[in-house]
Formats: structure tokens, C-alpha cells, sequence
């Protein structure tokens, strides 16, 4: 994916070039590139404020289980974060909670629980999830129903300048005939800006593209979720609140801001006219999307049915290891089909990693106090290669192709016999370091982690051997099995390992 070699277009605002030309610390310019939704171009990123990234992520919905095509983005939007910080920054990432809009009202009544404590079991599964699947914690996660005066005021600027007005049905609309740069992140014609309509729906498709809501006037289908604001009872549309949320936490212009590419239109679109008619400057310097997760061709959502959450997964005896994997494995431009066969193939692979790290943590105990100079030059290259492919717009083929190469090199060195404590334990040090990234590797994993009762069976396992009682230790072993793990007897010793971890 080569960059774009297009000139850069101006900029709204005073917010300076789009993407500085040095790098943090006036460093040279950063190799780092990503592919920006609103020019559709592969450009060079570099932060507003050198060493610093603002990246704000539109969050969960809170009112179901989130499931695994939602994780598709948020595992996605970890690995850029890890990039960043791979890359020497320091990340500053905002990842919203919504939990008040049309569809947390209309379950949290149906369900007969008020709003907010319907949105909490949600809020706290969505946390268990994000750690299942190893993705790192933003730094902030507000919730909408904590910030609506902030929406409030936000509201009043936009009809303070004449971009919204009031309905006769006291909600507030935006007008998007006022804002003659509506529809630029997903490139709308002319004619399809139909002047005098409106709508009151947080979702809409392109072709019904209206005036859409800021401020909901209470109805009696929103029972008593309401605020009291200058136009009467009511809540806010689900658009102005990231408008709002981001602005409190990152400032009118920032960095990066991400989601999937379902969340574009109306929900981006709508979040940039808001912000720039507010602030008067360039709300984000570059969007990134990601494609869909699929079942048999279909986007993988609620309302078409054909989806699993993590926890239907688990039920199935699959780890969030292994779902990392295959949701990481596929670019994040590229639509992925989900399969079990997926799972599957992540399994292998990952055991076949769990090998190759077991192998180079009995090779520690080998003699050698200093690397040998092709080892630590392989493993430079190796690193170099890794963050190569993270900076061209996180292309993961050549990132995981880096790693790939790596282990069949380093499984043939040590083979051979070749390879020293010291080389093993620098290729563990890199291993560590590429992990910052992947979280899947599980360097440090060790032996150790089963818990004591598993060790006594292995010890005893070994003990019958050495004893030559063979059934005894067979059947030691099938008790083994039968609590999920393997025992392998290598020339180090037996080695514990995790079925499927
Ligand atoms: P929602 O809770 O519906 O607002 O969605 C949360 C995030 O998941 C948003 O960034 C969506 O764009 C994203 N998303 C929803 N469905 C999918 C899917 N099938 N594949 C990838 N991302 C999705
Ligand atoms: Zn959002």
C-alpha cells in the first residue's frame, strides 16, 4: 500500500498543515502512514503536538452483550493504539460510552429497568469483554448520560450561530443547509442535499439525508428518561454527544478518530458539521474506518440476527486469544468472514508460536553469556521489518510476515544446536517487544502458571515414569488432559502446556 503522492488539500480553519512534516521531538519525519477516510488517500501522520496522539473511538451502545463484529473495530482501534505507542507516542485515546439514545430507551423499557441500571450490566460486560480480548484500556470512557450540559451548551452555540433552530415540535434541529460542507466524509452530491426535511431518528440512510436531530423533545415512549434544558424536558440526539465528549477531552481539532465504516454515515458525517459550525476549525485530522466483519457475505449485526457475542464463543470452548488472532489477521480495510474454521486455524497457529517460545525458553539454560552478532542483527531485522509493515497503514500481512520469517529462522538455528542462553534470550527480549503489540504471544507464560494441583499431577506423572510404572503415568496423564493441559517430554524436562491456550 504505497502512499499517495497527491498534493494535500488546505485545511479548514487555522489548525495548521494536516500532517506536520517533522516528527515528534523534531526528529525527521515519521514513516508512519494511514489511510484517511475523509481524502480517501494514504497519507503521512504525525500529531498535532509532538510525542502525542488524541484519538477518539465511538464506543458501545449499552444495551445488549457487544458482539464480535463491534470487537472487530475495537480490536482494530487497539492495534493502532499499540502502533502509536510502538512507535514512541504517547496516546491519548477517548472511547465513549453511549447510554442513552433511541435503542438503550426502547430495550431498557421493554426490559421494565431504569435506564441506567439496564445500561450498567452492559457497561460492566463490555469491560470483561475488552479484557478477554486483551485490548488495552482508553484513557478516558465517558458516559453521554455524565456529560449532558456539556450538550446543552453545546446545542446553544449551534443556534447562537444560526446552524440550528427549533421545531414546533421543541426539538432542535441541525440545518444542514447552512453548512456547505455537509456530506464531506462520504462525498455527497448536490443533489442529494434535499432542503426542508428533517429527521428525528439517530440512524438514516444516505438517501434520506435531512436536517437531523441535536435535541430529542421528550415523548411519552421515553418514559422518564429526560433532562430539563432551555427548550423543554427532552435528551440529546446520539451524534452530539461524541460531538461533545470529544471536544471535553481531546479539543475542538484532533489527531485521530476511528470506527467502523457503518458509523460514517450519518453518525461521522453529522459529528463534523457539528463540531466545525461550533468551533470554526477542522474537527479531525484523519479518520480511519474499519471494514465489516461478515457471516456468509452478511454484515455481522443485531438486527440481522446472524451474529455471536464472545460469550457464545467461550461456551464453545474458544479463548480470546484465539478470537485476537483471527480479528487482528485480515487488514482492517478488508471485509473478514467469520468462521469456526477461523478459530481453528488461530489455534494451530498459536500453537505452533506457544512451540517455538517454549523451545527458546528451555534454550536459556544453554551455556553463553553475550548473543551472537548475527543473532542480534536477525532480530533487529526482524523488529525493523515488524514496525515497517505497522506504518504502512497497519498492514498486518507484512507485520505478521516479519514475525513468521523470524520464527522459522530462529527454529532452524535452533535446531542446529547453534544457538546460545544468550541468543535465546535476546530473541525472547524482541519476542516481549513485538508482543507490546500483538498481545497473543504469551512469552512469559510459564510452566509454573498451572496451578499447584496440575504441577503434582505432572510430578507424579514423572515420578511413575522414572519409577518405569507406565499405566500409572499414562493414566496421570489422561487426568492431566482431562483438566486441560498436555504434559510433553522434551530433552529439558516435561513441559505443561494449556490445551487450546
Ligand atoms: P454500535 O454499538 O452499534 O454503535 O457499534 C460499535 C462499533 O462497532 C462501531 O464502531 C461500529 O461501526 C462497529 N461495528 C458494528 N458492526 C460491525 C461489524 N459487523 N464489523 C465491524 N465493525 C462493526
Ligand atoms: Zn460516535
Amino acid at each position: 500500500m504505497p502512499p499517495d503522492k497527491k498534493p494535500i488539500p488546505p485545511q479548514l480553519g487555522g489548525t495548521g498543515p494536516y500532517c506536520s512534516t517533522t516528527g515528534p521531538l523534531g526528529k525527521p519525519p515519521m514513516p508512519l502512514h494511514f489511510h484517511n477516510s475523509l481524502t480517501r488517500r494514504t497519507e503521512p501522520f504525525a500529531p498535532m503536538q509532538p510525542g502525542q496522539v488524541g484519538l477518539y473511538t465511538c464506543g458501545p451502545t449499552v444495551y445488549n452483550f457487544a458482539h464480535i463484529g463491534n470487537f472487530r473495530a475495537y480490536a482494530f482501534e487497539d492495534l493502532l493504539r499499540r502502533t502509536l505507542a510502538f512507535c514512541g507516542l504517547k496516546v491519548t485515546q477517548v472511547m465513549n460510552l453511549t447510554d442513552v439514545d433511541d435503542k438503550t430507551i426502547r430495550d431498557s423499557r421493554q426490559a421494565g429497568l431504569p435506564l441506567a441500571v439496564f445500561t450498567q450490566r452492559f457497561k460492566d460486560a463490555f469491560f470483561l469483554d475488552l479484557d478477554a480480548l486483551r485490548i488495552e484500556r482508553a484513557e478516558v470512557y465517558p458516559a453521554a448520560t455524565d456529560h449532558i450540559p456539556e450538550m446543552i451548551v453545546l446545542i446553544q452555540t449551534l443556534l447562537d450561530k444560526g446552524v440550528a433552530y427549533v421545531g414546533d415540535d421543541r426539538s432542535v434541529y441541525f440545518s444542514i443547509a447552512k453548512c456547505p460542507r455537509y456530506g464531506q466524509l462520504v462525498h455527497l452530491q448536490p443533489e442529494q442535499m434535499r432542503g426542508g426535511g428533517r429527521v428525528k431518528n439517530d440512524e438514516y440512510a444516505k438517501e434520506s439525508v435531512a436536517d437531523f436531530a441535536l435535541w430529542k423533545a421528550w415523548d411519552a415512549a421515553d418514559g422518564d428518561v429526560k433532562w430539563d434544558s432551555p427548550w423543554g424536558p427532552g435528551r440529546p440526539g446520539w451524534h452530539i454527544e461524541c460531538s461533545a465528549m470529544s471536544m471535553e477531552y481531546l479539543g475542538p481539532t484532533f489527531d485521530l478518530h476511528t470506527g467502523g465504516v457503518d458509523n460514517m454515515f450519518p453518525h461521522h458525517e453529522d459529528e463534523i458539521a457539528q463540531s466545525e459550525a461550533a468551533n470554526g476549525v477542522q474537527f479531525v485530522r484523519c479518520w480511519l474506518h474499519c471494514a465489516h466483519l461478515m457471516v456468509n457475505g452478511e454484515k455481522m449485526s443485531k438486527s440481522a440476527g446472524n451474529f455471536f457475542t464472545l460469550r457464545d464463543l467461550l461456551a464453545k470452548g474458544w479463548n480470546g486469544r484465539e478470537l485476537r488472532w483471527v480479528l487482528l489477521g485480515c487488514h482492517y480495510r478488508q471485509s473478514l468472514n467469520f468462521t469456526f474454521q477461523g478459530l481453528a486455524d488461530a489455534r494451530t497457529t498459536l500453537a505452533r508460536l506457544d512451540d517455538f517460545i517454549g523451545r527458546l525458553r528451555e534454550a536459556q539454560a544453554r551455556p553463553g553469556a553475550a548473543a551472537a552478532p548475527e543473532t542480534t542483527a536477525r532480530l533487529e531485522q526482524a523488529v525493523a521489518e515488524f514496525q515497517a509493515g505497522l506504518e504502512d497503514d497497519l498492514n498486518i500481512s507484512a507485520t505478521l510476515a516479519a514475525l513468521f520469517n523470524l520464527v522459522r529462522d530462529l527454529n532452524k538455528a535452533l535446531d542446529g544446536n547453534v544457538f546460545s542462553g544468550a541468543d535465546a534470550r535476546a530473541a525472547l527480549a524482541t519476542l516481549r517487544r513485538l508482543d507490546t503489540v500483538l498481545a497473543t504471544l504469551d512469552v512469559d507464560r510459564a510452566d509454573d502458571e498451572a496451578p499447584a494441583d496440575i504441577r503434582q499431577l505432572a510430578d507424579d506423572r514423572l515420578a511413575a515414569r522414572k519409577a518405569k510404572d507406565f499405566a500409572r503415568a499414562d493414566t496421570l496423564r489422561q487426568q492431566l488432559t482431562t483438566r486441560g493441559w498436555t504434559v510433553e517430554d522434551t530433552p529439558a524436562g516435561p513441559r505443561l502446556k494449556k490445551i487450546g491456550g
